[in-house]
């Protein structure tokens, strides 16, 4: 079984030379046509899938009569603001054909740096998946400058399959996977088939060379995103992506290589929690919060006693429990002081306290590990 049949939760990067002709700066149609197949194949398995695609600078310059030559930065923005349109809406077209719908998402570095950014956005994507939507994101480079820019959707991708707790991320490349050296240049290279855990020098030192041109990856950054990957508990994929209906040659044992992560994403994500973060503020909580958590549950408002500390929306605070010992450790879903309000109360009761619906939880079961 394939990596890719195992996977509910699937992101899948798509780089600019797969998807646009670099005479034209047109889409290249019938492939598309075959990828929307596959995906729309994914979905009606059930599984959820989250597109990162370039490409909006490739097919934006022509619009903007930018034709040849390296852009600088304020023409890329431009040129990307043209290309967006365009990008988004074929990916509607060919995806609306199997009654799929496209939400496009644009991040940047800040969004998946800053912790309540990365709620924000991760909450919005989760949603999308829960309404049935396909995420079409890029980065949103006519905002972001050279400074605070990914500048390569190969990272983007891993932040964005980190951020969702993605279990697979698919980079599609215009070469079957990892070799020990170029193969192109190196007639000794060998094929890489799985890297297992963590990505040792030796495996980085296999990536060689920056590219340059449309496309900002190539095997470094693809390497630098199963390194992000791997650190989320999500395993990575690179395969080729210039044949028709390239996911389906996954599952046909299409060849790959694949990065296996130590952990799962589930458990990534709360040793995080656990482990790398100071706690702002305390949650004191009563008997039968405890027992609720205790037994898998999330920690609803009800339950809380007291609140100490300085804390926001995002923030890691701890569980107390009623002899004073910390039980639990969690991102808390409120600002401190509307903590305070909600606090023994029932969560029906939060939209009129508050004014406004909030989370029904104060800490998500998702956001929360116990001790
Ligand atoms: N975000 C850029 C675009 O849409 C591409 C970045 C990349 O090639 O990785 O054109």
């Amino acid at each position: 079984m394939s990596a890719l049949d195992q996977a509910d939760r699937i992101v899948i990067k798509i780089g600019s030379q797969l998807l646009v002709d670099p005479e034209t700066g047109q889409v290249h149609r019938r492939w598309l046509e075959t990828l929307g197949q596959d995906i729309a194949a994914l979905r009606s398995e059930g599984k959820e899938v989250t597109i990162v695609s370039s490409g909006a600078i490739a097919i934006g310059r022509r619009h903007l009569g930018l034709s040849t030559g390296k852009l600088m930065l304020p023409e890329q923005q431009a040129a990307a603001a043209t290309g967006m349109v365009r990008l988004t809406h074929a990916y509607q077209e060919v995806l609306g054909k199997h009654d799929l719908t496209v939400a496009q998402v644009l991040l940047t570095l800040d969004d998946s740096e800053n912790r309540r950014r990365y709620i924000n956005a991760r909450n919005t994507l989760t949603e999308l998946l829960r309404l049935g939507a396909v995420p079409l994101i890029n980065e949103n480079d006519t905002v972001a400058t050279d400074e605070i820019r990914f500048g390569d959707n190969d990272r983007l991708a891993a932040r964005v399959a980190a951020m969702i707790s993605a279990d697979l991320l698919i980079m599609l490349s215009d070469i079957d996977g990892l070799y020990t050296a170029n193969p192109q240049v190196n007639s000794n290279a060998r094929f890489v088939p799985e890297v297992k855990g963590q990505i040792t020098p030796d495996v980085e030192a296999m990536a060689g060379v920056q590219l340059s041109g449309d496309s900002k990856g190539g095997m470094v950054t693809k390497i630098a995103a199963a390194r992000i990957a791997l650190g989320a508990g999500t395993t990575a994929m690179i395969t080729l992506g210039t044949v028709n209906n390239p996911l389906q040659r996954i599952s046909e044992g299409g060849k790959c290589t694949v990065f296996i992560p130590d952990a799962n994403p589930r458990t990534a994500r709360k040793e995080w929690i656990a482990g790398s973060l100071k706690p702002a503020g305390k949650l004191h909580v009563d008997a039968g919060a405890l027992k609720a958590l205790k037994s898998g549950k999330s920690l609803l408002p009800a339950g809380v006693k007291k609140i100490e500390g300085v804390f926001e929306r995002g923030d890691s605070v701890a569980v107390i429990d009623p002899d004073g010992r910390e039980i639990a450790r969690g991102l808390v879903a409120y600002h401190q002081e509307e903590a305070s309000r909600i606090a023994g109360h029932k969560t029906g009761e939060i939209e009129e306290i508050l004014g406004y619906r909030g989370r029904d939880e104060m800490i998500h079961r998702d956001d929360l590990v116990l001790i």
